[in-house]
């Protein structure tokens, strides 16, 4: 496990107001070993693992409160449901049609397109909420 990487989370978690509560402390390590995109149930299962006191329903909750605080953020990948992963690596995510890979690619990627749709359209993008889909290089060759 990341242990500095939970300090780091857990000084932010201070550091924004909120209390760091057992459950959020658990959360936010269970994420840190999962290291990656895990649906709701995924991140449940870890959590239950490792504290089998911890409600179901406050895994949910945790994780809604740790969203809104920003630690973390869900991503659409595709038709599926939604993913998390901690905020606290910003990246863009491309998907594979063909074969369902997911390529990580940094925010800027799409500061461009972001900035001309604003100039253009007044419309200000996030896409970070869904990710792009199309062919990766594997596929395409
Ligand atoms: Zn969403
Ligand atoms: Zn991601
Ligand atoms: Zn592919």
């Amino acid at each position: 496990m990341d242990a500095a990487r939970v300090a780091r989370l857990i000084a932010e978690l201070r550091s924004r107001g909120a209390r760091v509560t057992g459950a959020r402390r658990a959360l936010l390590q269970a994420m840190v070993d999962a290291d990656g995109h895990v649906t709701a149930e995924d991140i449940a299962r870890r959590v239950e693992a490792a504290h089998p006191d911890v409600h179901l329903s406050t895994i949910y909750r945790t994780l809604d409160a740790l969203e809104n605080l920003g630690l973390v953020d869900h991503v659409h990948l595709g038709h599926g449901r939604a993913v998390y992963h901690l905020s606290d690596d910003p990246h863009q995510h491309l998907v594979c049609e063909q074969c369902g890979a997911v390529v990580e690619v940094p925010d800027a990627t799409f500061a461009q397109l972001k900035a001309s749709l604003l100039e253009d359209y007044g419309f200000a993008i996030r896409p970070n909420h869904f990710a792009v889909i199309g062919r990766c290089a594997a596929c395409t060759t």
